[in-house]
This record gives C-alpha cells, sequence and structure tokens, in this order.
C-alpha cells in the first residue's frame, strides 16, 4: 500500500510497470523496482528489490522519467486560458501582465507551476515573457524544488509588437539600444542564478525569434549563451513571415542558415514550432548541431493549427513534446502530437508518428539536447527526476495494470499523474501538491485571473464575443 508520507533519503519504489533506459533505448520492465539514494536513482531492477527500508509500492502504476517540456511560458498559460479558443490575439492579456506587482507574478506562476508539476512536467525549458516574470519563475520553481532552464525572453513584451509587427524594418533597427539593455539584464540574470537551488537552475538565452533581432543583437546573444553556457532557446521558423523577413534582411538565407552563420548551435538549442522550416536546408543543420525541436501541440490554443511533428520526425531532427503555454497539461499535450501528428501524416504522406517516440520526445531526447545525460531516463546514475501515472482507473485504462502503458496515455490527461519527484523529492504525491497548500495556490490565482479579467471587460475586450 503507498504510505501517507511521501519517503525520503534511500527508498525502494516498486511499480506494475517501470519505463526504463538502456544503451538500445527505452523499455518496459513489468514488476520491478527502483533504489533511490537522495538525488539519484541507484538501482533498476526486473524483480521486486528486497530490503526493509521506506518503501513505496506502486502495483498499478506506470513508473517513468519526469518529463521535459523544451518551450515553457509559465506565468502565462492561464491568463490567456479560455480567451483566445476563439480567434482573439493573445496580446491584450499578455501585455496587462507587465502592469501586476511581483507578489502577482509570483501568484500567477504558482498557479501554472502547480499545474504543470501535477501533470508531471518535472524540467521546463522556460521564456518567461519577460525578465520580472523569469525572477517571478525561479522564486517559485527554486523554492519548490522543480528543474528549470529559464531566461526572460528578448524583446520581452513590452518592447515586442512594436519589433514583432512593424511595417518598416527601420522599427527592428531602430530597437537595437534597448535590445541590448535587455541582452545585459538577461546576462546578469543568467550568471545571478546559474546553477541555483543545488543545480536545478540553469539559465538560457532566450531571444524572442530571428525576425525581431539584427546581426548585432543576435551576436550578443550568441556571445552571452557562450558565456553561460547553457544553450539558447529560441522560436524558430514559427510562421511565413519570419522566415521572409530573415530571407530579406540576410541575403536569403534561412532563419536556420543565418543562426549557424552567426554560431547560434555551439551549446544546447532548442527551438520551438517551425511551421515555417525550409525542409530542404534546415533539418540537415539541426540534425548536424544536435539542436530540438520543441513541438508544442497545444501552441495557438486548443485545437490550433498543427503543425510539422510527423515532417520532423521523418526528417530525423530531435524532437521534444513542450507546453508553451495555454495547457499546462504535458500529457495531454503527448497525447495530441500523436493525435493530432497521425492526421497531419496521413495529409502529407509521412510515417505515423508513435507514442514511443512521443514520450521518448519529452524525456530522453530533450535530456540528450540539454546535454543532460542524467535526466529524462530511468537508469542508474541518472537524476531521481520521475513520475508516476495510474492506468488502472476509469476511462484511461481497464481497472487492472494494462498490458501495454504506454498505448493507455492515448485515453488520459495529466490527471492520471499520482507521484512526481524531482532529485528524489517528491513535489507531487498521491496527487497533491507537497510544497505548497494547493487550496493557497488556486485562491491566490483566481484573484489575480479576475483582475485580469475584470481589466480586459473594462476595456470592451470580451465584446462582440466570437462564436
Ligand atoms: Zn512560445
Amino acid at each position: 500500500m503507498p504510505g501517507k508520507q511521501p519517503p525520503k533519503g534511500s527508498y525502494i519504489i516498486d511499480a506494475g510497470w517501470i519505463l526504463a533506459h538502456g544503451d538500445s533505448g527505452s523499455y518496459l520492465v513489468s514488476g520491478g523496482s527502483i533504489r533511490v539514494k537522495d538525488d539519484r536513482i541507484v538501482e533498476v531492477t526486473t524483480e521486486p528489490l528486497e530490503g526493509d527500508g521506506p518503501r513505496l509500492s506502486l502495483p498499478d502504476q506506470l513508473l517513468m522519467p519526469g518529463l521535459i517540456s523544451g518551450h515553457t511560458h509559465v506565468a502565462s498559460a492561464t491568463p490567456t486560458r479560455g480567451l483566445i479558443e476563439g480567434g482573439r490575439s493573445y496580446s491584450r492579456p499578455i501585455k496587462l501582465m507587465d502592469q501586476l506587482s511581483d507578489q502577482e507574478l509570483d501568484d500567477l506562476t504558482a498557479f501554472n507551476l502547480a499545474e504543470v508539476l501535477k501533470a508531471g512536467c518535472t524540467t521546463q525549458v522556460e521564456m518567461s515573457l519577460s525578465l520580472r516574470q523569469a525572477e517571478a519563475y525561479v522564486r517559485v520553481a527554486g523554492a519548490w524544488g522543480a528543474r528549470g532552464y529559464p531566461g526572460g525572453m528578448i524583446p520581452g513584451t513590452s518592447r515586442l509588437d512594436s519589433i514583432w509587427f512593424r511595417d518598416d524594418d527601420q522599427a527592428l533597427f531602430d530597437s537595437v539600444p534597448g535590445t541590448l539593455e535587455e541582452i545585459a539584464a538577461n546576462l546578469e540574470f543568467g550568471k545571478k542564478y546559474l546553477n541555483a537551488h543545488e543545480g536545478r537552475i540553469m539559465p538560457m538565452m532566450a531571444p524572442h525569434a530571428t525576425d525581431t533581432h539584427t546581426d548585432e543583437t543576435m551576436s550578443a546573444i550568441v556571445e552571452a549563451a557562450d558565456e553561460l553556457g547553457t544553450g539558447i532557446h529560441i522560436h524558430l521558423s514559427q510562421r511565413e513571415s519570419e522566415t521572409a523577413a530573415v530571407r530579406r534582411l540576410h541575403d536569403g538565407m534561412s532563419p536556420a542558415q543565418w543562426l549557424e552563420k552567426l554560431g547560434a548551435f555551439k551549446g544546447p538549442f532548442f527551438g520551438a514550432h517551425m511551421m515555417a522550416l525550409d525542409w530542404d536546408t534546415d533539418p540537415e543543420i539541426l540534425k548536424r548541431n544536435a539542436a530540438v525541436y520543441a513541438h508544442c501541440p497545444s501552441a495557438g490554443g486548443a485545437g490550433g493549427a498543427t503543425q510539422p511533428y510527423p515532417e520532423a520526425l521523418a526528417a530525423g531532427i530531435a524532437t521534444n513534446i513542450a507546453i508553451d503555454t495555454h495547457s499546462n497539461d504535458l500529457i495531454e499535450n503527448i497525447k495530441l502530437a500523436v493525435i493530432a501528428g497521425k492526421t497531419r501524416a496521413k495529409l502529407v504522406d509521412a510515417p505515423l508518428p508513435t507514442i514511443w517516440a512521443a514520450v521518448d520526445g519529452a524525456t530522453v531526447v530533450a535530456a540528450d539536447g540539454l546535454r543532460r545525460p542524467d535526466l529524462g531516463r530511468i537508469a542508474v546514475g541518472a537524476k531521481a527526476d520521475f513520475i508516476s501515472l495510474d492506468l488502472s482507473d476509469w476511462l484511461v485504462g481497464s481497472g487492472a495494470l494494462p498490458p501495454e502503458p504506454l498505448n493507455n496515455l492515448l485515453y488520459a490527461n495529466g490527471s492520471i499523474v499520482r507521484h512526481v519527484a524531482v532529485d528524489g523529492r517528491f513535489l507531487v504525491f498521491d496527487g497533491d501538491l507537497t510544497v505548497a497548500k494547493e487550496d493557497d495556490v488556486l485562491a491566490r490565482g483566481a484573484v489575480v485571473h479576475k483582475k485580469l479579467w475584470k481589466q480586459l471587460s473594462d476595456e470592451g475586450w470580451f465584446t462582440p464575443t466570437p462564436r
């Protein structure tokens, strides 16, 4: 029986299924155990381990690596959720977040990070929409013990729209001094928090996209990323107008070609969306640089456009499944990646995506992209970042441990996650946060959401209602 208190220090977990990792990749173990010592997995066995110490028994559950989202904007998911699905822009609600106090940003971050963790995502490659939001992320994720690679988006939301949606490239050239200031401030943030919270916080440089930077500012990003050593996190070729702008400004190069010329691929590289990739030139660039495509099925909100996930898999690009924003449920997004990916694959005549590739994408592929062979896998010596999922329950399972458990994820969402640990410490136990009082997190988040809705309502933003 599961204990009432989370085990700590040195303990054993027995699980109905374990998704383990070895030299030939991921594989399922039936009825085995893992032994955790402090922050590490020290044993993985195919039979139940003997011993008297603290023990967690999960006979109806799948134990698997903690999920890694290669692209998040943690604080901004709920301020836009439920508002943008009818076709409105997320721009105004996101901008209103700039007016919130630090405490309100912390409350929003806590609300969203609670969801992210409860749905099994232990590591966030986090592009906060402003440096203040990145600071809030570090305060909350650091205190709670989540693992994150945060950076403030550059340019941040307060300056972004006039640069991104410019009519004339002069607006981009005029933005250079302001953007260089943001880069310097983000580098300071990065140096301040590098390796903070026992090494769980590893800031990255997070340029918004290639069409909101010049040679000078992107080179400054590359230099800052080289100094931090943690790499670059960007929206890459996220729409046709981005690719067209880069070709116009940089001798016909695609965004990936331009970034390679500037030396942007020396460290870890996570690029989100890639809707307008040049499929003739860019896959080879991404592959030779071990860059990761962060595929976000909920980008644009639930039911947003499908994205080139099957094409990326077929091209052999390292592909992660990520949250982006609006949904904080990475289990749901893994499911959506496969389902929407199968539909798209039939249209573009590509191989059908599998649940195995999606699960690997959200675990070991992302870990390798971060150059972290100690993350994203259940293996001896790996960090004890793991989650467990109840696959026997109503709607997801069949009342008993299923024979092919990954397939049941196609009927699941984050509510089936029971336990979540980072560095061997349980942040979620039996479905509940251990690191904060859930009722408080929910109530404080609600206050901020109501404040944002009130302001939008006062501005007439809800009228007319799209339907
Ligand atoms: Zn994004």
